[in-house]
């Protein structure tokens, strides 16, 4: 507390990421980082990028990005917005989409950051509990402040097939439901081809998770171009030029580069069935991963010792002391290599 701060400061809770020690000899299984690095021409960008022009300012409409992330999509570009990073774009649309005067809904176990930007926007948020096996209960969301589902979601891993977000569209026609996509190249089906029945479907996603890009902070959104006009309209009331240009050349090479998205992304979806399957034979429970990412619980051995013994024998996992998921675990899905090390520190404690 400081006698400095405004009772907005005073107030926030805010986000705790995942630790990222310094000593680079840890397996870091612990903020589902991809295993591989950037496509080689994402990088070769943006060392090409790194020169002169350095000082002059940013495209502030980020063009040549929104055209190729909406050519992927098969969208128009004023479908599309580009920020720095998803939480940025997911703070610009609490801001941008939800009014204080109604309940934001979103499942009670899930991305924290969704809590802390509802606090920060003085928004009352409805958590809706995740049913008994970690599912989404889909028709319990019926809000009229809006809605915010992470498909898959984190850190359960769990995916809500699109039937069921078309169910949850159906549902909630009268505010924005925004369907966060962090990890749907692992596994999931996009809601994306749904922009064109629903104006108040946004969909964000990141380059940070299936591109290899965290480092970079890129993500996206597509909606409708009223949406979209929102965004712009916050993000031009904090700062236009919110992606650097080596971002911005770093990206636009990475959607250049669809092959070795697909190998990497199948190589991460392979070593997660495998290591499933022998977690799964070590006693542990799991939810259905469609993620970079396993959600695993032992039955007898707590999940906090496995932790603290996991962390000793240099593997770095991600631990939430929090009600109902205490006794899990949660193991981003690295290199071959990586996993049978995780495996085999697993074998020696339980
Ligand atoms: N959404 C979810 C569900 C996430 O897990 C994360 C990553 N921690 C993000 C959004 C943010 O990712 P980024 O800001 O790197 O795009």
């Amino acid at each position: 507390m400081s006698k400095f701060w405004s009772p907005l400061t005073a107030s926030l809770v805010p986000y705790v990421p995942g630790e990222q020690p310094k000593d680079k000899t840890y397996i870091k299984l612990n903020t589902n980082e991809n295993p591989y690095p950037p496509s080689p021409k994402a990088i070769e960008a943006i060392r090409n990028a790194a020169g002169a022009d350095l000082r002059l300012y940013p495209d502030p409409t980020c063009d040549e990005l929104i055209r190729k992330a909406a050519a992927y999509y098969g969208l128009r570009p004023e479908q599309v917005f580009a920020g720095n990073g998803s939480d940025e774009i997911l703070a610009f649309a609490f801001a941008a989409f939800f009014d204080p005067a109604n309940k934001v809904q979103f499942p009670d176990i899930t991305y924290s950051f969704y809590k802390v930007y509802a606090k920060l926007y003085g928004l009352q948020a409805e958590l809706i509990p995740l049913d008994e096996r970690f599912r989404i209960p889909i028709d319990r969301f019926r809000g009229t402040g809006g809605v915010v589902i992470p498909n898959p979601n984190a850190p359960t891993a769990e995916l809500v097939p699109l039937a069921q977000i078309r169910e949850l569209l159906e549902n909630n026609k009268e505010q924005a439901v925004i369907i966060d996509e962090a990890y749907i190249d692992f596994g999931g089906e996009s809601a994306v081809p749904l922009i064109s029945e629903y104006p108040n479907l946004l969909v964000v996603q990141t380059l940070s998770k299936s591109r290899s890009l965290a480092g970079l902070r890129v993500g996206f959104a597509f909606g409708s171009e009223e949406l979209i006009d929102g965004l712009n309209r916050i993000k031009n009331s904090f700062n236009s030029y919110t992606l650097d240009r080596l971002a911005l050349a770093g990206a636009v090479a990475s959607f250049e580069d669809e092959a070795y998205f697909k190998e990497t992304t199948a190589k991460v979806i392979a070593t997660r069935e495998r290591v499933s399957e022998q977690v799964a034979a070590l006693g542990f429970k799991l939810t259905e991963s469609k993620a970079n990412f396993v959600f695993i619980s032992h039955p007898s051995i707590a999940a906090e010792r496995i932790f603290r013994e996991l962390r000793g024998k240099g593997v770095l996992v991600r631990y939430f002391n929090q009600p109902r998921i205490d006794g899990y675990l949660r193991v981003s899905i690295g290199t071959d290599e990586e996993m049978d090390a995780f495996i085999r520190a697993l074998r020696e404690i339980v």
